[in-house]
C-alpha cells in the first residue's frame, strides 16, 4: 500500500496508458509519483485494457510495420478524419513525438507484433501491442513500480482543491468508503473521458443514452473532468462528439470489449426497428467508416438497428463474440427479430433488385452497387438470396468522450481566461478533445495518452522540481 500521508512531487490520477507513461516519464526526471486508481487492482487501465494498437509517425519500415508512415501522411489522415477540427500546432506537435513513442514505450517494457492480417488494413501505420492491451499495461505498471512509482487501487479521486489555477490537494474515495486527503506539488489528471456516466451524456443525447453501452471500463465517469471545469480550468470539445461504433446488442452494459464489435456491415443490409435501411452501407472502406456507425444507430427509433447478410459472407469478416440469429427465411430471420417479416422481405426483395452486376472485391472500392435505391450502396452489394439467413442486433458503443480540459504543448492546463495553470498537466482521453474535434483515425487514441502522457510527466516533474 502506498504512503497517501506523504505529500509527492506529482499526483497522477489514472491507471492506464496515459497515467502509467506520465508516473514513469515523472519518476525517471526524479519526481516521487503517487498514481491513485479507482477500479482494482486486477481491473486497472480504464479503456487501455482493450486496446490492441498504437499510431506513430516513423519515416521507413521497421520490424513490425510493413513501410514509412510520414509526419505530413498522419496529419493529413487527422485532417481528414476531424474535418479540419483540430488544433493544429497541437496536433503537429504531438505527431512529430509520436516519431519517438515506439522507441521509448519499447524501452518501458512493452513489446510489439506484426499486425494481424485481414483486420484494418493498419500493417504500415499502427503497432501493434504483443499481448494487446492488458499485457502492454502489466509491463507499464513492473517497470513504473520499479521505478518505485507509488501505486493506490480503489483509490476514486472524488475531490481537488484548486485555488487561482494551482493545484493544492485531492480527495480520495477508497474500496471502505475512507476519504483521504492526499497533497502533491503538481497534478496529473488522466483519468478518461465521461462516456461511462449515462446521467452526463443524457444531458446532450437526451433519453436514447440510456441505450447507449459503453465498450470500456464503467470508472470513466468523468468526475475529475467535472471539477477542473467547475473550478476554472478551460474546456475544449463539442460534448456530443465521441468515438461510437456499432457493437453486439447482447454486449454488456459495460467493458464488452473488442470482441463485440460486429465488422461485417460492408457485406449485408442495415435496417431499424420498422425494418427500413438508413445509411449507404457501402460508402468507403471500412478502416474509414467503422466509426460513424454508433452514431448513426443513435439516431434511429430506440438506438437499435440489425445488420442481415446472407451465407455467402458469413466467413468473411473476423467473427465476433455472440453468434448470429440464424434463420432459413427472411421471413423467419424477421420474426426472430421481432422485425415485421412483411416489411423486412420488402426491403430485401427491393435491394435485391436494385444490385447492379458488378465484379465482388471487399479489398477495394469495386463497381458491384445498386441502382435506384435510397439510400444507395455504393459497393459491395450483393444480393441476399442465399440461405440460410443471418442477422446481428446493433447498438451503439460508446469508445470515449471528447470533451475535455484545455492544454498547450507542455501538456499544461490552461484555464478559462487562457492563462497556464501553476501545476496542472493532462493527458489522454480527458484531453482528446484538443487533437480531435470530431471523427477518429484507429490508434490515435493510444498516442494522445502517449505523447501527451510522457509529455505530462516531464513537466510535471520539473514543475515540481523548481
Ligand atoms: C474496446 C476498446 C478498444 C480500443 N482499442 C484501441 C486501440 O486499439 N488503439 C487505440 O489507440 N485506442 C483504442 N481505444 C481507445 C483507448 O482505449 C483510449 O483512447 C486510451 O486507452 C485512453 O487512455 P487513458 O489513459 O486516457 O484512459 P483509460 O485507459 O481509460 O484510463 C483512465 C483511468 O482513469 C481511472 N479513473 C477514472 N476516474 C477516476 C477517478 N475519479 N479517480 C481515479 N481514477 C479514475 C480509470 O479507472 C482508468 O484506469 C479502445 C477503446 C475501447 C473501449
Amino acid at each position: 500500500m502506498a504512503d497517501l500521508t506523504k505529500k509527492y512531487d506529482v499526483l497522477v490520477v489514472g491507471g492506464g496508458n496515459a497515467a502509467l507513461c506520465a508516473a514513469i516519464a515523472a519518476r525517471r526526471a526524479g519526481a516521487s509519483v503517487l498514481v491513485l486508481e479507482a477500479a482494482t487492482k486486477f481491473y486497472r487501465g480504464g479503456n487501455t485494457r482493450h486496446t490492441r494498437n498504437m499510431r506513430c509517425a516513423h519515416d521507413a519500415a521497421t520490424k513490425e510495420l510493413t513501410g514509412p508512415y510520414t509526419e505530413e501522411e498522419f496529419f493529413d489522415d487527422l485532417l481528414r478524419v476531424t474535418g479540419g477540427n483540430t488544433d493544429e500546432p497541437l496536433a503537429r506537435h504531438m505527431i512529430r513525438e509520436s516519431k519517438a513513442m515506439l522507441g521509448w514505450i519499447a524501452e518501458q517494457g512493452v513489446r510489439f507484433q506484426p499486425s494481424l492480417g485481414g483486420t484494418l488494413s493498419l500493417g504500415r501505420t499502427n503497432s501493434f501491442f504483443l499481448g494487446g492491451g492488458r499485457a502492454m499495461l502489466n509491463a507499464l505498471y513492473r517497470t513504473a513500480e520499479a521505478l518505485g512509482v507509488a501505486v493506490e487501487y480503489e483509490a476514486e479521486v472524488v475531490d481537488l482543491d484548486i485555488a487561482d489555477g494551482m493545484f493544492l490537494s485531492a480527495t480520495a474515495r477508497r474500496g471502505n468508503g475512507e476519504r483521504l486527503t492526499v497533497r502533491a506539488r503538481a497534478l496529473v489528471a488522466a483519468c478518461g473521458g465521461f462516456e461511462a456516466n449515462i446521467e452526463w451524456m443524457k444531458q446532450y443525447w437526451g433519453a436514447p443514452a440510456d441505450n447507449f453501452l459503453i465498450r470500456g471500463t464503467p470508472h470513466n465517469r468523468g468526475t475529475v473532468l467535472k471539477l477542473l471545469l467547475d473550478k476554472g480550468v478551460g474546456e475544449i470539445g463539442d460534448p456530443t462528439q465521441c468515438h461510437a461504433v456499432a457493437i453486439d446488442a447482447r454486449a454488456p452494459k459495460y467493458d464488452g470489449g473488442i470482441i463485440t464489435r460486429l465488422d461485417c456491415v460492408v457485406f449485408g443490409i442495415v435496417v431499424n426497428k420498422h425494418a427500413q435501411r438508413f445509411y449507404d452501407e457501402g460508402e468507403d472502406v471500412w478502416p474509414k467508416r467503422y466509426a460513424i456507425w454508433g452514431r448513426l444507430v443513435a439516431g434511429q427509433p430506440d438506438q437499435i438497428a440489425y445488420i442481415i447478410f446472407d451465407a455467402s459472407s458469413l466467413t468473411m469478416f473476423m467473427p465476433s463474440l455472440f453468434p448470429p440469429i440464424e434463420a432459413k427465411s427472411i421471413g423467419e430471420l424477421a420474426g426472430a427479430l421481432g422485425l415485421d417479416p412483411a416489411a423486412l422481405e420488402e426491403t430485401v426483395t427491393k435491394f435485391n433488385a436494385a444490385v447492379q452486376p458488378g465484379t465482388f472485391d471487399h479489398t477495394i472500392l469495386d463497381d458491384c452497387r445498386t441502382e435506384g435505391l435510397t439510400p444507395p450502396k455504393t459497393h459491395w452489394a450483393r444480393r441476399i438470396e442465399k440461405p440460410p439467413f443471418y442477422a446481428y442486433p446493433v447498438r451503439p458503443g460508446i469508445t470515449f468522450t471528447y470533451l475535455g480540459t484545455r492544454v498547450n504543448k507542455e501538456a499544461r492546463m490552461l484555464m478559462k481566461d487562457g492563462r497556464p495553470s501553476a501545476n496542472m498537466f493532462a493527458a489522454g482521453e480527458i484531453m482528446a478533445g484538443n487533437v480531435l474535434g470530431r471523427g477518429y483515425a484507429a490508434g490515435i487514441g493510444m498516442t494522445i495518452g502517449s505523447v501527451f502522457g510522457r509529455i505530462a510527466g516531464r513537466e510535471a516533474a520539473a514543475n515540481a522540481r523548481n
